[in-house]
């Protein structure tokens, strides 16, 4: 017999943005399948219409998509499953499993009460009635009819848990519109799918018990269960807007790499002796569920930034230049040419060296980007003094004098050092002037990097922009 393929889903309410705890929810399912060779689902729990909306499907979607997780087929919409969801439900009253239950909504909420109140969970009148017992008009809802004994899931991350059935509520199935409630789909849907394993949340562990009730009166396989523990803030509290990025896209509007924030995501809450850096192959073959951490995972924002700079370090220079490539823009909103995206492509390794996030970089590499003139800051006027302006125009001479194949960093340091003392003056009157003239005080690296980035006729532009200018 072969064993039965993997299957793991993501299943979001789109109530909202990808949260970055969901996010790591579907990159725990995705790396579990890709481990298994199995398959990764996408099903959007749409049920609740009052509070699903299309722009947070949409947001969902592309924040997966920016991610890098896809799934396997299509998207399910679990609103689109509601008649098997509905004939569930029917099979589970034909077997005995659920019941009608015809108490009005006052009755319900009164009988609620009296068992709040005896410490005991709600069971309907209903109940014990059966199908003929059934009027034959007026409105009803069906709730599952929760069996005695009690229910018992061993966990992959939690462990052996055990629940009395006494204290589960007979949960309505259909409410009285006919409508499925979130328990019943999420089972019928993961069957439905396929679903070997459930990794979520570990707000849903209570849910798995029920789940498994429902799962056991439809006569199927109860998937294997992964809860895992929620994502805190760096104070240890639950998260919350305080704690500053909750959605993927804040991630990448601050200039994280997918790969940063996978390889981060995937450590938090997930251990794997002392290896912090992984490749998607690496954390797809490493990646296991008893692995992960029972405790609440806390973000710490300072790992989240160097583990993305290994990623940014360790990208494809042309893949990275894409992905900065906006920022880069915003940066120069008025105009970033063509050259300047040549200079930054060339600097690429010392950029992506310096830089934690893609903001870093374009940063990084604003000198490079400057369009000319370039606006001087208000303490350039100290800096760029007549007797400094005198001595760069002097430079700008023998720079010009450098031939082309001169033009890198050990015959460039060469010609700084040399003009110095050939001036009698410190590197720093010929340097701080020099840089000042050609990045208008954006952060730059060594002298020498900066002229050879620049390249000779753009360093002999700026420097006549600021000579004219004066
Ligand atoms: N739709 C549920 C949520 O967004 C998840 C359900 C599940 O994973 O079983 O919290």
């Amino acid at each position: 017999m072969t064993r039965p393929a993997i299957v793991t889903r993501f299943a979001p309410s789109p109530t909202g943005f990808l949260h970055i705890g969901g996010a790591r929810t579907a990159l725990f399912n995705y790396l579990f399948a890709k481990k298994h060779g199995g398959q990764f689902k996408l099903r959007i729990e749409d049920t609740d219409k009052a509070r699903s909306t299309q722009e947070a499907t949409q947001a969902i979607l592309d924040g997966l998509e920016w991610m890098e997780l896809p799934h396997d087929g299509d998207v399910v919409y679990q609103s689109q499953n509601a008649q098997a969801h509905i004939d569930a439900a029917n099979a589970m009253i034909a077997s005995g499993h659920a019941y009608r239950c015809y108490l009005s909504a006052e009755d319900q909420d009164a009988l609620k009460a009296v068992a709040r109140e005896e410490g005991r969970a709600f069971r309907s009148p209903w109940r014990e009635l059966g199908q003929s017992d059934y009027p034959a008009t007026g409105d009803f809802v069906v709730r599952f009819k929760v069996p005695e004994g009690q229910t018992t899931i061993t966990d992959n991350v939690q462990g052996e848990i055990t629940w009395q059935n006494k204290d589960f509520d007979d949960l309505i199935l259909l409410r009285a519109d006919g409508s499925p409630v979130y328990m019943l789909a999420v089972v019928v849907d993961d069957h439905d799918m396929g679903v070997t394993h459930i990794i979520r949340g570990d707000d849903h562990l209570i849910n798995a018990g029920r789940q498994t009730l429902i799962y056991r009166a439809l006569g199927r396989d109860v998937p294997q269960f992964a809860h895992v523990p929620l994502i805190h803030g760096p104070d240890g509290k639950k998260l919350s807007k305080r704690h500053g990025a909750l959605g993927a896209e804040a991630y990448r509007d601050d200039g994280y790499i997918p790969a940063g924030l996978r390889n981060y995501l995937m450590k938090l809450g997930w251990s794997h002796g002392d290896q912090e850096i992984f490749t998607d192959s690496e954390a797809a073959e490493a990646f296991d569920l008893s692995g992960i951490v029972k405790s609440a995972a806390r973000l710490d924002f300072e790992k989240m930034a160097h583990i993305n700079g290994q990623h940014i370090q360790m990208g494809e220079d042309a893949d990275i230049m894409a992905r900065a490539r906006p920022f880069l823009i915003a940066q120069n909103p008025d105009g970033y040419s063509a050259d300047s995206q040549t200079r930054v492509m060339t600097a690429m390794p010392e950029l992506k060296s310096r830089s934690k996030t893609l903001k870093d970089l374009a940063e990084q590499a604003f000198y490079l980007t400057r369009p000319r003139p370039i606006p001087m800051p208000a303490k350039a006027a100290r800096i760029l003094s007549q007797e400094a302006l005198n001595r760069l125009s002097d430079l700008q001479i023998s720079l010009e004098a450098l031939e082309d194949t001169q033009w890198h960093s050990e015959p460039l340091q060469a010609c700084l050092t040399d003009f110095a003392a050939r001036h009698d003056v410190g590197f720093g009157k010929i340097g701080q002037p020099l840089r000042m003239a050609l990045t208008g005080g954006a952060p730059s690296p060594d002298l020498s990097v900066v002229l050879t980035r620049l390249g000779k006729e753009e360093t002999l532009a700026r420097l006549s922009d600021v000579l004219t200018a004066t």
